[in-house]
């Protein structure tokens, strides 16, 4: 195909998707930022240095069959016929569930779309999950009670701006998407986190609860709320249910109970509120902080709670959003790759949704699989009795990005068959059976749904180096060989969005409205946007929730602990989270050289008194274990860490995992795992090999 010399397209990783111009000079791709609304002409380092990923000199650009123990280059034809007739032989042996697919919050809108339809129809399993479980499952889960309806911000970014007060819940933007501290320099930020993040250098109030904690700290600010007089009465009576029997929760967490329990005084309790309270345009957004726990469902309702008992939601000026994470975090959970979704964010459980897409998809309804397990469920079960035999990953690097990674890489050893689709040799891929090579961001158009809801064009400027093809060729062309009509996987994402719109008819997330053209128009265009002379919606829930009586629900949560408690054999909780330099399992900035400069290996964060007790220096080697595994990580001696708390990154692999020391409990209700609490100890590298 003809390469334009010149794209306007956006940033391949997090969900803000900085908008950017992509040239091809003499010397390669480079990239300018745009003024686009979310990075206002910024970008951060891994923006600014994303060219350098189209020219990787370990990109992959051959299918890799793996004879005698060695991925060996090939060609599409026999990589393509060897995974058919695996597939075809496991399904005929174990039937269609022994076949597990799992996908990735960074796959365009159309990739997450057919690769649904692909499991469901072609491979005909329920065994389909994805990384995004890992991500934002909890507050979607949340969203959906509270809302009836889950969108990370139901707000445009920059209406920010006008803030007075912003509380940001277990976020840490200033590294994880630094240009988005462009809408946050005028309010007044409370930041809560169990570090002293670059965010929570710039909070006019830190609060700094223990690891496993914030559901307790989201009762204790209801309960002040409450008790000091700061809710919105005429707000809860009319837009809202359940307040009664969430008071009742939150009625026992007096203050000093809640300071006991997270560390926060209580004079930073009461502060928090009041500033909240006082501001006319005021914001309460969760992140990851609040999300990644066994009960991550219920501690983003507290908070949520806490909004709407002080009347955020809903308004002009004044809101409630969670900051989504992975690229397309937030299309990549409307269009089908969810265990329990189809297309339109509807429930595969719910029969009028399956009996429209099984007309949109020409199939009889009770064709469709029912839901399958959640992703860590998923892999947990693979090559065991009970489990898929063969699992296709496509966009995820689940050897470093899952909890418990020592077990979990375990099972995809187990499997008679992985398949991975990348366009680098991550942990993951190093692993399979078969690896296709794929097209990247530059490589391919499509569209991306960022934080905010909006649809985004990708656009490709140039062809893919060697053999490597898009996802959606690979789709088309297996699901062939598995004896499915063609015409059934389109490979132009133009053909498969076109699809997808009408997939998402009259669904939560209703894309029916939204072409490529109007995109390429300039339109902003944020869902649900149900036809095509709508304007699409920007600011959801000004008129109403979207429960049928248009009010919010107020959710009766209460605090339990951890399930990984803090005891003699592990007397510190381990929490894991980001860096500036790196992004999600690493996979493709560690391979950047001005990135794995600024961070190329994995470190323990820990305050110089716990270091002091273990032994421990900084820069030295240490092992920090829990009951799931063990890491060697460099010590950084941070004097504003928590003294019973240690933290590492989760980008980096081998034995610097994070995630093998992770714990895989899940919340009941999200599946989400506990990335943000393990009970751990910490020693010198030499007193305590690692095995
Ligand atoms: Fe923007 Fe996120 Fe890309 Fe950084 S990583 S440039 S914040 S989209």
């Amino acid at each position: 195909m003809p390469e334009p010399r010149t794209v306007a397209t956006h940033c391949p990783y997090c969900a803000l998707q900085c908008g950017t111009r992509l040239t091809r000079e003499r010397a390669g791709v480079v990239v300018t930022p745009t003024d686009f609304p979310v990075n206002q002409g910024g970008l951060c380092q891994k923006g600014w240095t994303a060219p350098s990923l189209l020219d990787t000199p370990e990109r992959l650009t051959h299918p890799l069959v793996r004879r005698d123990g060695t991925l060996t280059p090939s060609d599409w034809d026999t990589a393509l016929n060897t995974i058919a007739s695996a597939l075809h032989r496991i399904r005929d042996q174990h039937g269609p569930d022994a076949v597990g697919v799992f996908g990735g919050g960074g796959l365009t809108n159309e990739k997450a779309y057919l690769l649904g339809k692909f499991a469901r129809l072609a491979l005909g399993t329920s065994q389909i999950d994805y990384n995004g479980r890992f991500c934002m499952s909890s507050a979607a889960a949340a969203g959906n009670a509270a809302f009836g309806l889950d969108r990370g911000l139901p707000f445009p970014v920059t209406d920010l701006a006008d803030a007075e007060v912003v509380l940001l819940a277990g976020a840490n933007p200033a590294e994880t998407m630094p240009p988005l501290m462009q809408h946050l320099t005028g309010p007044d930020l409370i930041v809560i986190d169990p570090r002293r993040t670059p965010t929570a250098e710039t909070a006019a109030l830190h609060l700094q609860p223990a690891p496993g904690t914030d559901l307790a700290l989201a009762l204790g600010l209801l309960h002040i709320a409450v008790v000091d007089g700061w809710i919105d009465h005429d707000y809860i009576r009319d837009r809202t249910h359940g307040f009664d029997h969430a008071w009742q929760q939150a009625m026992s967490w007096w203050p000093e109970r809640v300071e006991r329990t997270t560390g926060v005084p209580v004079g930073d309790q009461r502060a928090a509120v009041r500033m909240l309270a006082h501001a006319t345009r005021a914001y309460l957004l969760t992140g990851r902080g609040t999300e990644q726990h066994s009960n991550g469902t219920d501690t983003t309702a507290g908070f949520i709670n806490l909004a709407l008992a002080l009347g955020l939601p809903g308004r002009h000026g004044r809101g409630y959003g969670c900051l989504t994470g992975q690229g397309n975090g937030q299309g990549g959970r409307e269009h089908g790759q969810k265990a329990d979704q189809l297309p339109g964010y509807r429930m595969i459980t719910d029969p009028d949704a399956r009996r429209h897409i099984a007309e949109l998809w020409g199939v009889a309804p009770d064709t469709l699989p029912g839901p399958g397990r959640s992703a860590y469920e998923l892999l947990d079960s693979l090559g065991t009795d009970h489990g898929p035999r063969a699992l296709l990953v496509f966009g995820s690097n689940p050897a470093v990005s899952a909890p418990n990674a020592g077990h979990i890489t375990s099972r995809l050893a187990g499997l008679d068959l992985l398949v991975v689709a990348d366009f680098v040799p991550s942990e993951t891929a190093r692993m399979a059976d078969i690896v296709l090579p794929v097209t990247q961001w530059a490589e391919e158009d499509g569209t991306m749904t960022n934080l905010e809801g909006r649809l985004l064009r990708r656009r490709r400027l140039q062809n893919p180096p060697g053999h490597a093809r898009s996802d959606l060729d690979i789709l088309h062309a297996l699901a062939r060989r598995l004896g499915q009509p063609g015409h059934r996987y389109p490979t132009s994402p133009r053909d498969v969005f076109d699809e997808l719109r009408r997939a998402s008819a009259g669904g939560r997330s209703d894309y029916s409205g939204i072409t490529y053209e109007r995109l390429d128009a300039g339109e902003a265009l944020h869902w649900p946007c149900p036809h095509t002379d709508h304007p699409g919606t920007p600011r959801l829930f000004l008129d109403g929730f979207a429960h049928p009586d248009q009010r919010a629900r107020f959710a009766p949560v209460e605090h339990h602990d951890s399930t990984d408690h803090p005891g003699a054999e592990f007397p510190l909780l381990a929490t894991t989270g980001r860096v500036l330099a790196q992004y999600q399992s690493g996979a493709q900035t560690r391979r950047i050289p001005e990135l794995t400069s600024a961070a190329g290996e994995t470190f323990v964060e820990i305050h110089p008194d716990t270091a002091e007790r273990a032994g421990l220096t900084d820069g030295a080697q240490a092992v920090v274990t829990s009951e799931h595994g063990e890491v060697v990580a460099q010590v950084r001696l941070v004097p504003s860490m928590r003294t019973d708390t240690v933290f590492l990154p989760f980008h980096f692999p081998d034995e610097g995992r994070a995630n093998l020391l992770t714990n895989p409990a899940l919340d009941p209700t999200s599946r989400m795992p506990e990335f943000k609490v393990a009970a751990a100890r910490i020693a010198p590298a030499e007193r305590e090999v690692p095995a």
